[in-house]
């Protein structure tokens, strides 16, 4: 469903991802840990092209998206929906208009088609009952599953979520891991950045480790947190448990 092949990614003289493969098949939850500044964020915003890869390919569903052009841009983007660390909704707006708006603009859906389509996305993350209140009325994980449903009300083909847990206080992340693991058995394809290391042992069906700009290491959660290989990943988990 989505194959990272060779990309590379400079910023001026900076060699953020050396030599990136990953290849990530249909229904699978592959999740990337590795230290700050290992490319992990670079990484998934060139799988949308948020960032410009320097070189390599990425396959999204059998297309080429590194080729296409501007025009095809949108088209493609929304085949890869994206949760972000901060949840980027519009302040101004209502829950519902929040997870109705792309819908209507970018997918050219009727207002009532995407309203349903809303409290059907809503009723999922369990927030119908908060469609008409505004963001700032949430809570931070309650904002986060509305970011969540706004991304799947587009249809996308594979959900990349860049630490989506990382700004919420402690009693709220569980609310949106199990939201994650919900669409994980529903059979959405999805690439997690995330800390959370519980989470990964039991929803992970691979863990890829990055460090320096390489993927150093990946295997099942069994052998990446029960039989490291490599001095780098020992040393990370050490520090991060
Ligand atoms: P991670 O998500 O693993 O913490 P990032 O992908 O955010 O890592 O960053 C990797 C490296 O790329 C860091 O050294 C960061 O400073 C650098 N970097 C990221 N974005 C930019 C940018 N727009 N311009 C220059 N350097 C950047
Ligand atoms: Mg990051």
């Amino acid at each position: 469903m989505l194959e990272v092949i060779a990309l590379e990614k400079r910023f001026g003289e900076t060699d953020v991802l050396k030599s990136i493969d990953l290849t990530v098949h249909a229904g699978e939850l592959v999740f990337v840990i590795g230290p700050s500044g290992s490319g992990k964020s670079t990484m998934l915003r060139c799988c949308n092209r948020l960032e410009e890869p320097t070189s390599g390919a990425i396959m999204v569903d059998n297309e080429r998206i590194t080729d296409i052009t501007r025009h095809d841009l949108d088209r493609m983007r929304l085949k890869v929906g994206m949760v972000f660390q901060g949840f980027h909704l519009y302040p101004h707006m209502s829950v519902l208009k929040n997870v109705m708006l792309a819908q209507v603009k970018a997918l050219k859906r009727s207002k009532p088609e995407a309203e349903a389509r809303a409290m059907d996305m809503l009723d999922q993350v369990g927030l119908a009952h908060k469609a008409a209140a505004m963001p700032a009325e949430l809570s931070g994980g309650q904002q986060q599953r509305v970011a969540i449903a706004r991304a799947l009300a587009l249809d996308p083909k594979v959900m990349l979520f860049d630490e989506p847990t990382s700004a919420l206080d402690p009693e709220l992340v569980g609310s949106v891991l199990r939201v994650m693991k919900q669409l994980r058995e529903a059979g959405m394809t999805m690439v997690v950045v995330s800390h959370e290391m519980e989470f990964a042992r039991e929803a992970a069906d691979r863990v890829v480790f990055m460090d320096g700009g390489y993927v150093v290491e990946q295997g099942t959660p069994e052998e990446i947190f029960g039989a490291p290989k490599s001095d780098r990943l020992k040393s990370f988990l050490s520090r991060v448990s």
